[in-house]
């Protein structure tokens, strides 16, 4: 450490930089940025610095370098992996981007705007719609998470099947490297074969390479008609069935196509009174699709109501609801969303967001509670998720004859047969959260030696002091 890296004096620059109204010390004004969105990872500090633009990002990256003080790159601090903070030593300075907010520039011919890292998602997708285009990128926290942290963990959401991940909807970024360099590469381009893609690396590098300051996204039309439909099935095969059905008979107009079983519905009406099934009687498994399209609602919902009359006259269908209002669907789109809350009023869970091809989905499901039911008698998996990605939320809840005390206990030994079981399918034990602290040592397991080199080399070229949010990823 330099003598100018006392803390004190890391303090005292930081303070000139962005101004000591941006520099928060006192416990209390630290509280909101040091634990994460679950409770679980709970971190010390030296401060938070807050920039209001790039020159101050890139002044405070210099600093840090300079002192070798780590540093924590911060939006919305909604984080699932505990990635977005501090760990205990109290050394580290959170840099939160969420006074950087400012939409540069909307480009409706070039379908593209260019924002800075500290835009809450939702104001982004507003501005796009004022725009007349969409921003499709949607997910529960997008009220409060920022692009940058979008950016930063790739996030998912509930429209990947149409429009890809975070990183489908980039076209360019702008990033303060480790030394404090910055990388100016907000190009707007669908087309630019120039070498490696260098934007790519930053996109779900969970801070670990270097903070982004800005994007240039993608801007898509904007959807005039939405249908959404809710279906009862019998088996797990029999929604993959219909999966492939509506992607060969609607194209890509499916927008979201998403499973829940019945022990999942079941929360949702323990838990939530109000909630309304469309059907009389109960289903294995349902699923929940929705399509859209730049034609009206009365054009896009009939071709959903034949596609659905099709499955039905197949055999795949059992029952199935089109809803008729933005009411309808809104309240369909109830059922699916408010699984989290209601498994959590159950009782807390063994959490685990996991990927697996498509079509292995079946048997994935099958080995993996057959194992777990053997382990555990009674065990009770809340099976649901992106199913049309390949993304399954597989939380499992305890058997009933057991406490949450003792539950908990198995945490690692449920993960394990779990994740096991998900690398035997060719899975990601990570599909849309990250690694972040949570399971950065659970994936030295899964990864080959030779990935994991690969990533330690690209971390020591670019972070060869080891500043960037240490402890998170590797
Ligand atoms: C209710 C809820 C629902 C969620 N649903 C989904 C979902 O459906 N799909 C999904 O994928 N995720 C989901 N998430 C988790 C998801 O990772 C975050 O919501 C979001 O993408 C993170 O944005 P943030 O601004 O809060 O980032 P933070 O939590 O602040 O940071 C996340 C990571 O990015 C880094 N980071 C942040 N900003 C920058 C920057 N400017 N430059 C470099 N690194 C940066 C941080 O260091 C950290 O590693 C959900 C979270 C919650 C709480």
């Amino acid at each position: 450490v330099s003598e100018g890296g006392t803390p004190s004096a890391v303090l005292q620059r930081a303070k000139e930089i962005v101004g000591a109204e941006n520099v928060f010390t006192a416990t209390s004004d630290l509280a909101p940025y040091v634990v994460d969105a679950r409770k679980r990872y709970s971190g010390r500090a030296l401060a938070v610095a807050r920039p209001g633009s790039v020159a101050e990002t890139v002044a405070l990256v210099k600093l840090c370098a300079e002192t070798r003080t780590p540093l924590v790159p911060q939006g919305g601090n909604t984080s699932l992996c505990g990635a977005s903070v501090p760990d205990q030593a109290g050394t580290a300075l959170v840099i939160n981007l969420s006074r950087m907010n400012r939409i540069r520039q909307i480009d409706p011919l070039n379908n593209t705007m260019t924002v800075e890292a500290g835009c809450i998602l939702a104001a982004i997708q507003q501005a796009a719609a004022d725009a007349d285009r969409l921003f499709p990128l949607s997910l529960a926290a997008e009220g409060s998470c920022e692009i940058g942290g979008n950016l930063s963990t790739n996030a998912g959401g509930v429209q990947v099947l149409r429009y890809g991940n975070t990183r489908d909807l980039v076209l360019g970024l702008e990033v303060v490297l480790p030394s404090g360099e910055l990388w100016e590469g907000l190009r707007g381009l669908r087309k630019d074969n120039t070498g490696y893609d260098l934007k790519q690396l930053f996109i779900g590098a969970e801070g670990t390479l270097g903070i982004i300051t800005a994007a240039v996204l993608k801007l898509f039309p904007k959807p005039r008609g939405v249908a959404v439909a809710f279906a009862g099935l019998d088996s797990v095969g029999q929604v993959l069935r219909l999966l492939s059905l509506v992607q060969a008979l609607a194209g890509e107009r499916l927008t979201a196509f998403e499973l829940m079983s019945d022990f999942a519905l079941r929360l949702v009406l323990k838990h939530r009174p109000g909630s309304q099934v469309p059907f009389a009687r109960e289903f294995a498994q349902y699923a929940l699709i929705e399509l859209s399209d730049t034609q009206t609602a009365e054009a896009v919902t009939p071709l959903l109501e034949s596609i659905l009359a099709d499955a039905m006259g197949q055999g795949i269908v059992i029952d199935a609801a089109v809803a008729q209002s933005e009411s309808q669907a809104a309240a369909l789109w109830a059922l699916r969303e408010n699984v989290s809350e209601a498994q959590g009023a159950e009782g807390r869970n063994l959490k685990h967001d996991v990927a697996v091809p498509i079509s292995a989905i079946d048997e994935f499901l099958r080995v993996t509670d057959a194992a777990l039911a053997a382990a555990y008698p009674g065990v009770r998996p809340v099976t649901f998720g992106h199913v049309g990605d390949g993304n399954l939320h597989y939380n499992i809840a305890r058997p009933e004859s057991s406490n949450e005390q003792a539950w908990l206990a198995e945490t690692k030994a449920v993960q394990k047969i779990v994740h096991d079981s998900v690398a035997r399918f060719g899975g990601s034990i990570s599909a849309e959260h990250g690694l972040g602290q949570l399971k950065r040592e659970e994936i030295l397991r899964y990864k080959s030696a030779v990935e994991m080199d690969l990533m330690r080399a690209i971390k020591r070229t670019l972070d060869p002091l080891g500043i960037m949010n240490p402890g998170k990823v590797l």
